[in-house]
């Protein structure tokens, strides 16, 4: 049996079935709730026209419509957008849809605040709230196209929070947005800090996401000053993880490098990060442009170009990630739910 008040955005096609048959009616008609729902993005269910009005009185009685709701919209000079929305079950996280050419990019939050209090990073001075659910993170999705109108071609999991501390919810999201929203996982990319038994879960998961990791530094005692729980986690840990990840799956993973100034970016990292890469480990690198964090002392690094070079030179695939809305503070580590 259903709760009377449980999410409609949380049950499943056969949850609805045999809610159908439990209260008489026929089970076609949980699969038209499903495309008035997830296709044509009605979520009231006194305008679902085909069902018997009585029925559409009853889901209306029994389930729990809400969607987020829109706190505030920024929209940046680059076009890109960054949305703050309080959440179905409490608290408030932030969405960013980047547009670039044909490619649109929606980054959704895994977690209310997050737990790991990276040292660049301003999410991390919230702290963790809750943990979403996963329909409350399919729902970000959901309410860009359906409630803004805005086309999302690419999903990346690099808002607010660790989606690895939050697996289960997160694989019910990854689910959700191919099965409902239509969107091929390839073009959904799972970023985490490198939590070794959530990268070996990953590695098992049928659907063919892209996976990155926050690496910043292939040196150990540099890495521990930036992201506290390396404290706990050794780096050789999360390698072996990536390595089967890597043989599992067939796939590579990317690495993602956020280039501080003087801190990341010497020959000598260029070098470790060079000894990382290596069977079975295989990586492409993604340096990222640093975005400000008031009140953090650090600066973008001024060697970029050449730090990529010196990786090319070794041999490493290595490509940039420009800042984009950055003027919102909607660029990478900025969602600190400021004006
Ligand atoms: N917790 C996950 C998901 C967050 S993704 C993870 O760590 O991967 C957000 C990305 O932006 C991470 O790679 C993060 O390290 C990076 N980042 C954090 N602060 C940043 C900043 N100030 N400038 C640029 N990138 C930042």
């Amino acid at each position: 049996m259903v709760a009377v008040g449980t999410p409609i955005w949380a049950i499943s096609l056969a949850e609805l079935e045999a809610w159908m048959e439990a209260e008489g009616y026929p089970s076609y008609h949980a699969r038209q709730v499903m495309r008035w729902l997830w296709l044509r993005g009605v979520s009231d269910p006194l305008q679902m026209s085909d069902l018997p009005a009585v029925l559409r009185r009853l889901l209306q009685e029994r389930f729990d419509f809400v969607l987020p709701h829109l706190i505030r919209e920024s929209v940046s000079r680059d076009g890109t957008r960054k949305f703050l929305w309080r959440m179905p079950e409490g608290g408030s996280v932030e969405t960013v849809w980047i547009p670039h050419l044909k490619r649109h990019t929606l980054c959704v939050s895994s977690q209310v605040g997050c737990s790991l209090n990276c040292r660049f990073c301003a999410t991390g001075q919230l702290g963790l709230e809750r943990q979403l659910k996963g329909y409350e993170i399919l729902l970000q999705v959901y309410a860009a196209r359906y409630r803004l109108n805005l086309p999302t071609s690419h999903v990346v999991f690099m808002g607010m929070g660790e989606p690895l501390l939050n697996f289960s919810a997160v694989i019910e999201a990854l689910k959700g947005l191919s099965q409902r929203l239509g969107l091929s996982p390839r073009r959904i990319t799972i970023s985490t800090v490198g939590i070794p038994k959530g990268i070996l879960r990953l590695a098992e998961c049928k659907e063919p996401f892209e996976l990155a990791f926050s690496l910043h530094t292939a040196i150990p005692e540099k890495r521990r000053e930036l992201i506290p729980l390396a404290a706990h986690i050794p780096l050789e840990d999360i390698r072996s993880a990536l390595g089967v990840y890597c043989e599992r799956r067939r796939e590579w993973v990317t690495l993602e490098y956020v280039l501080l100034d003087g801190i990341n970016d010497t020959p000598a990292d260029a070098e470790a990060l060079r000894a990382f890469v290596s069977p079975p480990l295989y990586a492409k690198v993604n340096l990222i442009e640093y975005n400000p964090v008031p009140g953090l002392p650090y600066r973008a690094s001024r060697r970029m170009l050449e730090f990529q070079q010196a990786l090319m030179k070794r041999g490493l695939l290595a490509t940039i990630r420009r800042s984009r809305g950055v003027d919102i503070a909607a660029g990478c580590g900025q969602l600190a739910r400021r004006v």
